[in-house]
């Protein structure tokens, strides 16, 4: 566009080209690179049953370890996946090693534990996702109803309609599904209760804001709203001794946070297990 009000303008905008978008321009370009290269891996994050406080999952996290900029967070990388495409292929490859490694837990006798993995907005509208699914859960031992699928409040939201029937197709196959950052998506009430969900995550910000008055309030009223649809609950953002008591007071299903373990590489994670096993 800028070219075609004339060259001169156009040398002006590529000298206005800041360093950040340079930098941007180069990194967009090193990951279409990054899978064939093997420098994209899956973490794990615990997730702790609130009753028992034993692990009861994992959260598969991307990341980048880019060779000369270091581990690259997705919350970086992946809106530029989303944006070039790269993100389908990404996706594919956390769902399969995600699976990989539930598979391995469960045969090393952690066989009720059960993974989430996220799914971005490109994944989600594309019409291959619910095959791709399929085609992942053919290749595993691995019952479907271990696996978790998490889309954020604000891509279920947006086009509901068409996005409830995707999330039918998914459930059919026998997976569980989350919403994600719940909280920060402005859902209605009416529609969350069309959707074929099975829990959702509230966004650790609120849990960030349980030291106030309001924030315990607005903590409590989502709870109990999800009691009265039968969903479950996973907190995100646990750090503190005191969002433990509080929400296990309120008998919040699920647990993640720092406090409990921080995203690992999948051989620390399984030592982590380990470590968890009570004999
Ligand atoms: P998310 O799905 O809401 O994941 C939770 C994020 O919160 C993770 O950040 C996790 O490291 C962080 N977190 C967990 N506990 C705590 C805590 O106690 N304190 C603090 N301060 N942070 C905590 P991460 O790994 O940087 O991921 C950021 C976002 O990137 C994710 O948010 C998710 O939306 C997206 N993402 C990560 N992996 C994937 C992926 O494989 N595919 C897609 N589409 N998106 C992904
Ligand atoms: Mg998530
Ligand atoms: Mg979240
Ligand atoms: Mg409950």
């Amino acid at each position: 566009q800028a070219k075609l009000n004339g060259g001169n303008q156009f040398l002006f905008y590529q000298a206005e080209m800041n360093a950040e978008s340079k930098e941007q321009l180069m990194l967009e370009n090193d990951l279409r690179k990054a899978l064939d290269r093997n420098e994209i891996e899956v973490y794990y994050q615990p997730q702790i049953d609130g009753h028992s406080l034993k692990p009861y999952g994992a959260e598969a996290l991307v990341r980048w370890k880019h060779p000369t900029e270091g581990t690259i967070s997705p919350g970086v990388f992946i809106p530029m996946a989303e944006s070039n495409g790269m993100i389908v292929n990404i996706g594919r490859f956390v769902l399969e090693n995600a699976i990989k490694e539930a598979e391995n837990w469960h045969a090393n006798g952690f066989d009720e534990m059960r993974i989430a993995v996220n799914l971005s907005g490109r994944q989600f509208s594309s019409s291959n996702l619910i095959k791709e699914v399929q085609e992942v859960l053919q290749n595993t031992t691995l019952p479907a109803k271990y696996l978790d699928l998490e889309i954020t409040e604000s891509l279920a939201m947006s086009n509901a309609d068409h996005n409830i029937s995707i999330l039918k197709g998914l459930k059919a196959m026998g997976v569980s599904l989350s919403i994600d950052d719940f909280g920060t998506g402005y859902s209605s009430l009416a529609y969350l209760h069309s959707f074929p969900i099975d829990a959702i995550k509230i966004d650790r910000s609120f849990i960030d804001n349980l030291e106030s008055q309001e924030g315990q309030a607005i903590v409590r009223t989502i709870l109990a709203m999800a009691d009265s649809l039968s969903l479950k609950v996973v907190a995100e953002g646990i750090e503190e001794e005191f969002h433990v008591s509080f929400l296990q007071n309120k008998n919040c299903d699920i647990f993640q946070g720092f406090m409990f373990g921080k995203p690992m590489p999948a051989d620390e994670f399984q030592q982590y297990l380990k470590s968890q096993k009570t004999p």
